[in-house]
């Protein structure tokens, strides 16, 4: 009897699956959390293991790299007492990659930024204008070309201090990722504050739609149609704060000691790798368009999408297909080519 009623439930599915023309649809597992100082919204389908332990992954990472808490090994390196220290071999990776990123984009990206960063008040949220004796005072400190890194071993200047905030949540992302496939996992959408990290396709086999923030409304500007890529933004519009009728936001110049101003409200950078999205999106905004866009022409391994303080949109030859501007956008769009 068991084995009729098991015979006609697996003919009802085959007979479900050839009227609807699909297979059952996995089910999402949602994992919503606060980590690196951001919301983060994970859907895993398939494996509800699998998405707690890419959220335990991400929140681990975490610990090991807040600048402000206490007992991460960021806060130890920042607080040493010797000139050199020994990294965990997690931190020694993303160190090497942060220092590869600042080299190619030649310092608009900084991991040393963080004195200029903390006197802005951005990761205490104490914001303040800095004097300009006291940006001149930090900004020797801020130089890429000075941690020296053997192995695992880190020989900082006295006073130079690390900040991974332009690349963590990007790095998490990839490790998420990793975790994730490691598990077999072949459709998730990790959302790490404003990084999106995408896993194959949609269960259905679509796109996954990722929608790029209007700075200058609530709503969308557009979306990009990706599988398998990251899509990371930093714009002005993020994170700021005003004093004196001017407003002041969480992109530093490390030339300046300043928020860049370089003309763009908005960098979307899209490609297989969070940390070279995430890092390359803040370099590129320090940049502007047209720096930017030369970097891009250089190496090609991404797509990018600019939004101008004029309002006008650039994205560059490889999204010509896959972007689209929301139809209540009425601005100006380029292709880089
Ligand atoms: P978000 O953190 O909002 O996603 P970003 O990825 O652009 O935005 O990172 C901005 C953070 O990175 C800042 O809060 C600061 O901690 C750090 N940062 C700011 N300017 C730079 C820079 N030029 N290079 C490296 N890190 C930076
Ligand atoms: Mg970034």
């Amino acid at each position: 009897m068991a084995r009729l009623i098991c015979r006609l439930g697996s003919a009802l599915l085959i007979l479900s699956v050839f009227l609807t023309g699909c297979a059952p649809k996995p089910t999402p597992h949602e994992q919503r959390f606060v980590a690196m100082d951001t919301y983060m919204h994970f859907t895993v389908y398939g494996d509800s293991s699998a998405a707690v332990q890419a959220q335990e992954e991400v929140q681990q990472l975490d610990q090991l790299l807040s600048v402000t808490d206490e007992s991460s090994e960021v806060y130890a390196v920042n607080h040493r007492a010797a000139q050199t220290c020994d990294l965990s071999p997690e931190l020694t990776a993303l160190l090497e990659q942060a220092l590869i990123l600042a080299r190619q984009t030649q310092g608009a990206f900084d991991p040393t930024v963080y004195p200029v960063v903390r006197a802005w008040g951005f990761t205490t949220e104490r914001y303040q204008v800095p004097e300009q004796e006291e940006l001149d005072r930090l900004l020797p400190l801020v130089d890429h070309t000075a941690p020296l890194l053997n192995e695992n071993s880190l020989a900082l200047p006295p006073d130079m201090q690390l900040d991974f905030g332009g690349i963590a949540k990007g790095w998490a992302g990839d490790r998420a990722a990793q975790l994730l496939r490691g598990k077999g996992v072949t459709s998730a959408i990790l959302r790490l504050g404003g990084n999106i990290h995408t896993i194959g396709t949609k269960p259905d086999g679509s796109l996954w739609n990722i929608g790029i923030d209007d700075p200058d409304s609530d709503d969308a500007l557009g979306t990009v149609a990706v599988s398998d890529l990251a899509v990371v933004t930093s714009g002005s519009y993020q994170r700021f704060f005003t004093s004196n009728g001017q407003t002041y936001h969480h992109i530093i110049d490390p030339a300046t000691g300043r928020p860049a101003a370089s003309g763009l409200t908005s960098v979307t950078v899209v490609g297989k790798y969070g940390a070279r999205c995430d890092a390359l999106s803040t370099a590129l905004f320090v940049m502007g368009l047209e720096d930017a866009a030369r970097f891009w022409r250089e190496h090609r391994d991404f797509e990018a999408v600019f939004i101008s303080e004029d309002g006008s949109v650039s994205v560059t030859a490889g999204l010509e297909d896959s972007f689209t501007l929301s139809p209540s956008q009425n601005r100006k769009l380029e292709v880089l080519t």
